[in-house]
Order: C-alpha cells, then structure tokens, then sequence
C-alpha cells in the first residue's frame, strides 16, 4: 500500500534539504539502495525540522500516495504523527513511533465560485496552491512570511500573517476531513457543525489526520508594499493604533536597540486613484531600495517593494517561493498578547533589550483579528504578536524565553503552538479558556491516544 523505496528517498531527500549540502546525486542514485544503507550506516543524517533544531525521534516515515489508502493505515497504526512541511520549531510534530506524510497529496479537488469556497489536499503548500487560485481569479484573506508551508500544518497550529483586521490562516478554513483513530472519515463544516468545528479547526494535530481543507476565498486582487527605515519607539508609542491601520498588513521589525523600529513594512491592495506613498511615515522615511527584515541580509529572497504593484501572494509574504525563507539558521519564539495592552508589552520587552539582543537576529511585531476557534491564542480577542527570530543558540535562547516570558505574564500572553516556548502547562491552561473542551473532543475523536506525542501530553493533556 505504501511504497517504502519512495518515502526513504523522500526521507533523504529532507535530510539532504536541511543540511543545505545539495548533495549532486542523479535521482538514480538517491533511489539506489547502497546509497540509502550507506547514509543510514553513518548514523549522521538524521531527519530533522527545516530548521534543523530538532532531529526527529523516529525515521519510521510513510507517504500516502493517495487518500483512499489513508483510513486503512490509520486504523493498523499504534501511535502516529501526520508530518507537514516540518517548519515547526518544537517538537508538536513530532513522533517516537512513525510519521505520515501527505506530500504527494497536492491538489485543489473542487473550487466553488458561488460559495467561494476552494477544497484542497492537505499536503498541498501556500507556494503551490496560491498561484493555481490566482490563475482562476481568486486569493486567500491572508498568508504568513513565507508560502513554503503546508495548508493543513499552518491552520492547526493557528498560524498568522498581519493585518488588524485579518484573522489567522485558520479562519478561513469553513471545512475540514479528517481521519480520526478508528480510521473513520468525519466531515465538519463552518455551517453545519458549530462549536464542534471551532474546537476541531486549531487542532494541533491531536484529532487524525486531516486529508483535506475547505477554504474561503475572494477575487483576486494586486499589492503593493513600501517599507520604512527607523520608526521611533516614541512614535509607536504616540500612535500604536495609527500605526497598525495605516495598511491591509503591517509588520514592525527591530533589534530593540537605539529606542528604533528599523524598518516598517506596509502591505496595501492596489485601489483606484490611490494617492502615492508619502516620503515619511510617523518620522521614519521611505526605503530607497529592497530590504530584508534583517538589514544586513541581501533582499534577494524577499517579495517586491518599492511600491511596485504585483499579486496577492507576492506580496503578502516577506520572502520568495524557491528562496531560503528568513535566516535560514535559526530558531523562532511569538507571543500572542491582547491588543489592548500592546504597547505596554513591548516596552516591558524593550526593557529587555540588552539581554535580548546579542542572541537575537531580529523581532517582528504584527497585528491579527479575533476568533472564534477554541485554540487559537487569538481565541476572543484581537492580538498583537512580539516575535523572535534567534541565532540557533538554544542553551541561551532557552535561559532568556521564561525571563522574556514572566514580563509578558501579566499580559497573559500565549505563545505561538509551533515555536519554542516555556511557559508551563498550568499557564497554557489557565490562558486558553477552551482547554478542558479541547481535550474532550480529543479524546472522542482519538480515544487510545494515537495521534498523541510528548508535545501533546506535556503541554495539552498533562
Ligand atoms: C522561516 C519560517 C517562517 C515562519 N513564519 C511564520 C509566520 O509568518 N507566521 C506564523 O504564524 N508562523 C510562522 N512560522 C511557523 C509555521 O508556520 C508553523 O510552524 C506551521 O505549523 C508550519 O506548518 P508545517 O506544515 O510545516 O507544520 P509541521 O511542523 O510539519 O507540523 C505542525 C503540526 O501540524 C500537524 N499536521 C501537519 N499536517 C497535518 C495533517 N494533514 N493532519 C493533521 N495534522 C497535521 C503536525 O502533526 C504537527 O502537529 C514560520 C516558520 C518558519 C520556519
């Protein structure tokens, strides 16, 4: 049912990726046998995240060649773990016993232009999906800083692109499959199911494997983005909510030193009789070329600026598909807190700065819309997230999170499921409100634990 020569050559094919050593192997010889014996033998390619912060506990790794084969494999399998595009940085995805991939399963299976909705394959990536809508005339609400990431993966662990208004890439999803423990199909839907979907569509991948996912679109429509160099913690402070609805998606980049926000990212739709980006903005002035977040890195990776008008998902990512996305060697925390309290927040981390800094290449501050999806941690409430991009020094970045976090406590802010992060499990708890409903409908949809893993039994079902 499963071929096992494919999935060891996608296996190394990871390893190969993460290493970034681009191996020069004719695809006859990835596929040949001694190769594969030969790298397993020297125990020193381990499967690993894209970040290569975490080597994966097993290399037990299976790939569905097709969705029918998914609820018979499902139901033999003791313990399981669904592998998405492996950009988590903790260990959510991760498994001691085996791993399904669903890569193959890339494709839109039906697009409804009265309801607006697309249905996807769960292995299908923002990179592959998002141009194939825009041919069709359509677009997504929003994307996160890179398209690189599966669909299925992102809406589970409730990530999020920017904009006060946009809610997180989960939001739009008004349909889910999923293949619960038993191997049973359950179809769940925005209109039908209620708070039964809700629960369901931040899942963190506690409830089966999800086959496929029905989003909401919209007509297409073009962006542009300008940025800005060096915005002033005072002007942030003066005017935060200014600031945030000055376009459709703004990012807010700085080291915490020198009181500046280096650079301002503005992310607008394209409208009629639009009048032309002023020089200055709250003080900061217009970039004169590309910039990367990191103002040292070449822009080469990065989506267009400058105001040149291009389509939705050129745009609303910061980095390019077929381009090594952000740093590259690196590890990520995100703290979602109340929009109500966002300034404060980041002047408690500012204060901070000379701690943060030496490990840091760089923080992202952006703004998401409130849910209504159990586990989202912009559940109720609308958020403004302080991100950090680390150098991959996890003995440091480990001392600073809980300091990092105790000054953020009094906000109660929630940490991004799929970064690192220490807050502990009674926090997590106390902090998502819908926790004790979440683990209930786990345990209906996965009564032996099967899709469980250290990740979900510490921080979840602890
Ligand atoms: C460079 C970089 C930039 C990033 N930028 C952003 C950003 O802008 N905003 C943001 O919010 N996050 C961002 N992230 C984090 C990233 O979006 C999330 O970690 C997301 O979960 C990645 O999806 P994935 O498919 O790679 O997940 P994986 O790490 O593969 O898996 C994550 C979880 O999803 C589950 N899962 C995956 N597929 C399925 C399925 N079919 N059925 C059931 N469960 C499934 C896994 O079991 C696991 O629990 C970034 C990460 C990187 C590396």
């Amino acid at each position: 049912m499963y071929d096992d020569a494919v999935c060891k050559i996608e296996k190394d094919t990871l390893v190969a990726m993460n290493k970034r050593t681009f191996l020069k192997l004719s695809s006859a010889t990835i596929a040949s046998p001694a190769i594969l014996r030969l790298m397993s033998w020297a125990g020193a390619d381990k499967m690993t995240n894209w970040a290569g912060n975490l080597e994966y506990s097993t290399e037990n790794l299976h790939t569905a060649k097709s969705l029918d084969e998914i609820p018979a494999f499902v139901k033999k399998q003791p313990k399981l773990k669904v592998l998405g595009s492996r950009h988590c940085f903790n260990n959510i995805a991760d498994s001691k016993d085996g791993f399904l991939s669903l890569k193959p399963l890339d494709e839109i299976v039906s697009l409804d232009s009265q309801t607006l909705t697309v249905t996807v394959d769960a292995g299908i990536t923002y990179g592959q999906l998002s141009p194939l809508l825009d041919a069709k005339g359509f677009a997504l609400h929003n994307l996160a800083s890179l398209p690189h990431i599966s669909v299925a993966g992102a809406c589970t662990t409730a990530t999020h692109g920017s904009g006060e208004k946009n809610g997180n890439l989960a939001t739009a999803v008004s349909g889910l499959e999923l293949v619960t423990a038993s191997g049973d199909v359950v179809k769940l839907s925005r209109q039908h199911d209620g708070e039964l979907f809700r629960g369901a569509v931040v899942g963190l991948g506690a409830l089966g494997v999800i086959t496929k996912v029905t989003l909401d679109i919209q007509p297409t429509y073009m962006m542009h983005q300008y940025v800005y160099e060096g915005l002033s913690f005072g002007a942030m402070k003066e005017h935060f909510d200014e600031i945030e609805s000055s376009a459709y998606s703004v990012s807010l980049f700085t080291d915490w030193q020198k009181g500046l926000f280096s650079e301002v990212w503005l992310k607008s739709r394209v409208e009629k009789d639009q009048p032309s980006a002023p020089p200055e903005f709250f003080g900061a002035k217009r970039a004169t070329k590309n910039l990367h977040p990191i103002a040292e890195l070449s822009a080469e990776n990065c989506t267009e600026q400058m105001g040149v008008p291009g389509p939705w998902y050129e745009r609303l990512p910061h980095f390019r598909m077929g381009f090594t996305p952000s740093a590259g060697k690196e590890l990520q925390s995100e703290y979602f807190v109340p929009r109500q309290h966002a300034v404060e927040a980041i002047l408690a981390v500012e204060r901070l700065r000379d701690e943060i800094t030496p490990h840091l290449l760089i923080t992202e501050i952006r703004a998401i819309a409130a849910d209504d999806l159990w586990m989202s941690p912009c559940f109720n409430q609308s958020c403004v997230t302080i991100h950090f991009t680390w150098k991959q020094d996890w003995p440091a970045v480990s001392k600073l999170l809980p300091i990092i976090e105790k000054e953020l406590a009094p906000f109660r802010a929630r940490p991004h499921w799929g970064k690192l992060f220490t807050t502990s499990p009674q926090t997590l708890r106390a902090i998502y409100t819908k926790m004790d409903q979440f683990v209930a409908l786990a345990r209906k949809f996965d009564p032996p634990g099967k899709f469980r893993n250290d990740f979900l039994n510490t921080n979840i079902f602890g």
